[in-house]
Order: structure tokens, then C-alpha cells, then sequence
């Protein structure tokens, strides 16, 4: 049976020692570190992603705000309060909450935001030092998965990690981190357009899923001892509920940790982890500021 790798209980060790740096920063006479949250428009899960965000800034004693605007917002007005944000000295990181309506162009936004305050890594400046190895900002989810790795003592070096999904967010990003010097893994990135995945799947000592489909990753695909990291966020209705749904990952909880060394559960796997990266790198942008 495979062992749980805890991402509340790591993402609580993060949160800890960003605590602990704060508290030094603050005793050396410094400021706290401080992000601003750009949300626009009324999207339920945006909105309650930005809560988590603000709740676990003020627990780190990390300051924040969250700037809310109307869905109708034109994209220059959101140009216009990027670049009030890039001037502010108070404000360390700065993270546009995706997606924008449709008439705001993403990347545009993104690529305005001033790449010392790129918090969410997604800047091309920030992917660019992403992939050719210089240190900055560490893209949160992705981070989150290297941190649960190594907080877990699982060997990366020369180890084949097989990547499920090619998104901007996770698969492009993590394939970046685990071929990363002091990483060292060999990574094979499989998408919907390749043909044989179960074949590479198994071939797998950490096996990745960042798909968005529930159940994707069955017993059959993955080999006996690999580490496996679920990514996926998944509804699936469950009468039993009083909400009518319960959330799943990508991969076949049960089945897999039969076969499986170590396994991420869904929830309380990745998804914390990406809130602590996200503190981490705000800190790292006050520390880079003063
Ligand atoms: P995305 O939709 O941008 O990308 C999905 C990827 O999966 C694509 O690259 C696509 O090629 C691949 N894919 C889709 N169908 C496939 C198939 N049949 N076979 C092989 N590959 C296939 O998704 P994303 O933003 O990377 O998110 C993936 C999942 O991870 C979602 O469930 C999302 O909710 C979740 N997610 C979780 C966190 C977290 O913090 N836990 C963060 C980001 C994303």
C-alpha cells in the first residue's frame, strides 16, 4: 500500500518557516512583505481562491489587499491599474486572478505586470529564467510538487518522471523544475495527442497527472513502486453530499495506491502546496526589494 504524501501537513511546514522569516524581516526592521490581488468580475471559484490567498497571507503575517472590479472593466483600465501597481512601493507581488473576461486580453495583462513582482511566475521574463536555470520566482504548482518530493525524501536524480498535460500552468513548467540542475530527472511529457501514454506512463518512477479528467490514471498504467502526483481537480457528483459533489483528482485513488510507493491524495495533496509557493514568493519579492 502506497504511503500519503500529506500536502496539508508540508504546505503547513512552508507556511511555518515563511512565518519564521517574516518575524525576522519585521524584528531587522523592515516591513512585512505585501501582494496585492487583482479580481475582476464575479467568478465563484476566482472569488474563493482569492479568500485562501488573503487568509493565508495574514497568517504568515504576509499584508494584502484584493482590488475587485466589475466584469465590464476595459482592458486599458486594467492596464492603467497594473502600472499604479508596478510604482507602489508598498506592493511586493502582484497577481492578476486568471481568467479574465473574455474581452481582456490575459497575456497582455500578464505581460505588463513588472517581472520582479511577477508572483505567480507566469511574466516571460519569469518563465525565461524558468528555463534556462536562473534563480527567481518558482511557478506555484509545479514548486508545490518539487517541495513535496523532497520534503518526502524521494530521489529525483536520474529518474524517469513521466508529466501528463503540457499547460502553461503545470506540465510546461514542471518538465522545467525536474530537469533542473539538483533535480536531475529524465522527463517524458505526454498530452492528448499522444498515442501510447499507458506504454510511457508505466514506464514512470514519478508519474504526474495534470490532466482535468477524474480516474485518467489507472492501475494499469502505472509501474509497481512509482511515486504518483495528482494534480487534477475533478467534480464528480455524490448524491450523499449536501453540496451534490465531491472532488476528485486524475488518477484512481484506490486502486493505484495498491501499486504505488508514494500517492498524493485528492484533496489535501497538491492544492495546498500551490498557496505556500505563492507565499514563498512574495517573501522572496520583498527581500528582493529592500
Ligand atoms: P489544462 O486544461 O490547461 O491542460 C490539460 C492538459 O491535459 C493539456 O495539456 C492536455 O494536452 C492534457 N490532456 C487533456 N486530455 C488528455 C487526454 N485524453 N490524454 C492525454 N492528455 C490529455 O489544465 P491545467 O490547468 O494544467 O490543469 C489540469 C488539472 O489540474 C485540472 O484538473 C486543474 O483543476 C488542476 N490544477 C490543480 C492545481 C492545484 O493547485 N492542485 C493547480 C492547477 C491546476
Amino acid at each position: 500500500m502506497a504511503e500519503l504524501i500529506d500536502g496539508k501537513v508540508l504546505s503547513a511546514q512552508i507556511r511555518s518557516e515563511v512565518r519564521t522569516e517574516v518575524e525576522n524581516r519585521i524584528k531587522s526592521g523592515k516591513r512585512a512583505p505585501f501582494l496585492t490581488v487583482v479580481l475582476i468580475g464575479e467568478d465563484p471559484a476566482s472569488a474563493s481562491y482569492v479568500k485562501g490567498k488573503a487568509a493565508a497571507s495574514a497568517e504568515v503575517g504576509i499584508g494584502s489587499d484584493t482590488l475587485t472590479f466589475d466584469a465590464s472593466i476595459s482592458e486599458k483600465e486594467v492596464l492603467d491599474v497594473i502600472s499604479r501597481l508596478n510604482a507602489d512601493q508598498k506592493v511586493d507581488g502582484i497577481l492578476v486572478q486568471l481568467p479574465l473576461p473574455a474581452h481582456i486580453d490575459e497575456r497582455k495583462v500578464i505581460n505588463a505586470i513588472d517581472p520582479a513582482k511577477d508572483v505567480d511566475c507566469f511574466h516571460p521574463q519569469s518563465v525565461g529564467n524558468l528555463v534556462i536555470g536562473i534563480d527567481g520566482f518558482q511557478p506555484a504548482t509545479p514548486a508545490g510538487i518539487v517541495e513535496m518530493l523532497q520534503r518526502s525524501q524521494i530521489p529525483t536524480a536520474g529518474k524517469h518522471c513521466v508529466i501528463i498535460g503540457r499547460s502553461n500552468i503545470v506540465g510546461k513548467p514542471l518538465a522545467n523544475l525536474m530537469l533542473k540542475k539538483g533535480i536531475d530527472s529524465t522527463v517524458t511529457v505526454c498530452h492528448s495527442r499522444t498515442p501510447n501514454l499507458p506504454e510511457i506512463a508505466r514506464q514512470a518512477d514519478i508519474l504526474v497527472a495534470a490532466i482535468g479528467r477524474a480516474n485518467f490514471v489507472t492501475a494499469d498504467m502505472v509501474k509497481k513502486g512509482a511515486v504518483v502526483i495528482d494534480v487534477g481537480i475533478n467534480r464528480v457528483e455524490d448524491a450523499t453530499r449536501e453540496r451534490g459533489y465531491r472532488l476528485v483528482g486524475d488518477v484512481d485513488f484506490e486502486a493505484v495506491s495498491k501499486i504505488a510507493s508514494f500517492i498524493t491524495p485528492v484533496p489535501g495533496g497538491v492544492g495546498p502546496m500551490t498557496i505556500a509557493v505563492l507565499l514563498q514568493n512574495t517573501l522572496k519579492a520583498s527581500n528582493k526589494q529592500d
